[in-house]
C-alpha cells in the first residue's frame, strides 16, 4: 500500500469487465473474442485490463502504436497475440521486427517495408468505405497481400452505432475479401459490430467501448454493465448565501441559502466543462447536482439536502457512460480516455 493517497479515484469493478467480455464473446457466435486495450485500455489502464482479461481466456489484444505495445509486452506469452493497429512506420521497425506483437499493416508501403525486412507473421487491414486506415476494397488486394504471412485481415465498421445499411454493404464487402485473400483469420466486428448479430463475428471480434461499460446500441442495454466508478474528496463545504454566485464568470446564483461541496476533480482530469451546471454526484441514494462551471482542477455541488457530509468524504460521480454522454455531449469513448492521470485507479 501507498503511503499517499490521491484525493480522486476510479473504482473498476473487475466483475463487469470480465462479465462484459462474457457477454460481447457469446454474442460473436463461435468468432474469438479479443480486446481493444488501445488508449491505456481505454482511461482504466492496459496493464490491468489486459492481465483480466488474460486470466477470463482473452487471447487476442489491440492496441495503436508500439508505445502502448511495448508497455504490454511483458504479458505476451505463447498463444497470446498483440496487434499493432497503426502498423509501421520507418521510425518503428528496430521496435516491431524484435516485438512479440505485430503489426496491422495499413497501407502498400508498409506492406513494402515490411516484406523488405522479410518481417514474419503480421495483420493486414482493408478499408471497405471508412477512408481512414487500410487498403482499397477496391484493389487488388490479394496482389498486395501477396508473400506476407497474413494472421489476421481486418476491417472496420463505419456506422454500426446506428441502423445503418452500410454496415450490411461492408460486411458484403468484407465477405468478398475473405474468399479472395488468403488470412488464417478474418476480423471485422467492433463492439458496436458485435450487437448486429454472429454474421458479423466472422473468427474474430475486437470489442473496446462495451467492454468498458459502454453502451453502443440498445442491444447492450441491461447486458452491459457500468465498470468505472470515478469518486473525488471533498476539499471544503461551504455556506453560500442566498445572491453569491458560484466558480468561474459567476453562472450560478444562489437563489436560495444554500451549502455546497469542493471536490477534487475538474476537467484536468477529464471531467469536462460539459458537466456545467448539468452533472451528478451521489452519495448513497442521494443525488447532488453540479453549480457551476467545472474548473481545472475542481467542481462544486449542491450539498444543501446533505448536513452530513463534508471535508475528506468521498462522493461518487454519476457516470453511467450513455447518460453521461448525453448530458454533457460528449461521446462514450471520450468520457472514458479522457479520464487522467491523477486518478488512483483501485480494481475491486
Ligand atoms: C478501437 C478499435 C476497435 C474497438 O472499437 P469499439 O468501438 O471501442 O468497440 C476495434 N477495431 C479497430 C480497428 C479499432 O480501431
Amino acid at each position: 500500500m501507498a503511503d499517499f493517497f490521491a484525493p480522486l479515484r476510479l473504482r473498476l469493478d473487475e466483475d463487469a469487465l470480465l462479465s462484459n467480455w462474457r457477454w460481447l464473446k457469446g454474442k460473436g457466435g463461435g468468432a474469438a473474442c479479443g480486446a481493444a486495450v488501445k488508449a491505456n485500455g481505454y482511461g482504466l489502464g492496459s496493464v490491468e485490463v489486459m492481465r483480466r482479461l488474460l486470466a477470463e481466456g482473452c487471447r487476442d489484444f489491440f492496441v495503436s502504436n508500439w508505445a502502448e505495445a511495448m508497455a504490454l509486452e511483458p504479458l505476451v506469452e505463447e498463444g497470446i497475440s498483440l496487434s499493432v493497429l497503426h502498423g509501421v512506420r520507418d521510425e518503428d521497425m528496430a521496435t516491431a521486427l524484435s516485438s512479440r506483437a505485430r503489426p496491422v499493416l495499413c497501407s502498400p508501403r508498409q506492406i513494402a517495408r515490411w516484406k523488405a525486412a522479410d518481417g514474419g507473421p503480421c495483420d493486414v487491414m482493408v478499408d471497405t468505405g471508412m477512408n481512414r486506415l487500410g487498403l482499397d476494397w477496391r484493389g487488388d488486394v490479394a496482389g498486395q497481400a501477396a508473400g506476407l504471412t497474413v494472421v489476421t485481415l481486418l476491417s472496420h465498421l463505419v456506422s454500426a452505432d446506428e441502423d445503418a445499411s452500410f454496415s450490411q454493404t461492408q460486411l458484403e464487402r468484407f465477405s468478398l475479401l475473405r474468399t479472395s485473400v488468403p488470412a488464417a483469420r478474418y476480423s471485422l466486428a467492433n463492439s458496436a459490430g458485435i450487437c448486429l448479430g454472429p454474421t458479423y463475428g466472422f473468427d474474430m471480434t475486437r470489442p473496446g467501448l462495451a467492454l468498458y461499460g459502454g453502451i453502443p446500441r440498445s442491444e447492450a442495454v441491461g447486458h452491459i454493465r457500468q465498470v468505472v466508478f470515478p469518486e473525488a474528496q471533498i476539499l471544503q463545504r461551504r455556506r453560500v448565501p442566498a445572491g453569491d454566485t458560484i466558480g468561474y464568470n459567476a453562472t450560478h446564483v444562489a437563489t436560495a441559502d444554500m451549502e455546497i461541496a469542493v471536490l477534487n476533480l475538474g476537467y484536468a482530469d477529464g471531467y469536462l466543462r460539459g458537466f456545467s451546471g448539468r452533472g451528478w454526484m451521489r452519495a448513497g441514494d442521494m443525488v447532488l447536482p453540479v453549480i457551476g462551471r467545472v474548473s481545472m482542477d475542481l467542481t462544486a455541488v449542491d450539498v444543501s439536502t446533505l448536513p452530513e457530509v463534508g471535508e475528506g468524504d468521498w462522493l461518487t460521480v454519476d457516470y453511467k457512460l450513455d447518460e453521461a454522454g448525453r448530458i454533457s455531449g460528449l461521446s462514450q469513448y471520450e468520457l472514458l480516455t479522457g479520464l487522467g492521470t491523477r486518478f488512483d485507479r483501485l480494481w475491486n
